[in-house]
């Protein structure tokens, strides 16, 4: 039943025509990962890589993410992984207010679907997406990286661990220590909670 869930949610993006990205997109790219997985992480938007495959994380940053996954002894298909649009914007530029506003539907169904222990936001404007859709103030990616954010008393299973977009270890070398180190703190995190992984397959 969930399966189908997901399914459908699927089709729905990938045919979606909500907003303009839409009209210039190759493939609207979902997201993938099991049906439940304990970690959730979030980008910005597809790049140019995940446009033409319709998946997420394909490129240079996609490799960064799989090498700070394997860091914690996880492997893609062990979480799901997203973005807050699912239509890349022309050249790449930043997703407009209007076109998250129309994709964040899609994002709280899928956080719904999945239902995740811990959400990492990764990068500065899902960091905010993040944090105002919780009500919480936003706080600098630059701040509050690598922290465990409790959202509020209505969702005690969950928590919020923002870190840096992956992308940015190419565009700003010194965030690579840093963001190994987050990664470092979120596996601790993970065995401290004791959450389990399983491959799964993804649904196609
Ligand atoms: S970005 Fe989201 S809302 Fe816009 S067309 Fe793509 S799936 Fe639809």
């Amino acid at each position: 039943m969930e399966k189908e869930a997901v399914r459908q949610l699927k089709c729905e993006i990938t045919t979606c025509t909500r907003c303009r990205l839409s009209l210039t997109r190759t493939n609207a790219v979902p997201g993938e990962g099991p049906v439940h997985s304990e970690l959730f992480f979030i980008g910005e938007a597809p790049g140019r890589n995940e446009d033409l495959t319709g998946r997420p994380f394909v490129g240079r940053a996609g490799t960064v993410l799989e090498n700070l996954l394997a860091t914690i002894g996880l492997q893609r298909d062990m979480v799901f992984i997203t973005s807050i649009v699912k239509c890349r914007p022309p050249e790449n530029r930043v997703p407009g207010k209007d076109e998250i506003a129309a994709c964040e539907g899609y994002l709280q169904k899928q956080m719904d679907l999945t239902a995740p222990s811990i959400l990492v936001p990764m990068g500065r404007l899902a960091s905010e997406l993040v944090f105002s859709h919780f009500g919480l103030p936003n706080i600098p990616i630059g701040h509050i990286h690598g922290q465990l954010v409790n959202p509020g008393p209505y969702h005690r299973d969950l928590s919020i661990f923002p870190v840096y977009h992956p992308a940015a270890v190419t565009h700003n070398p010194p965030i690579k220590g840093i963001i190994f180190e987050d990664f470092r703190v979120l596996g601790t995190i993970i065995e401290e909670k004791g959450l389990k992984f399983g491959h799964e397959k993804r649904v196609k």
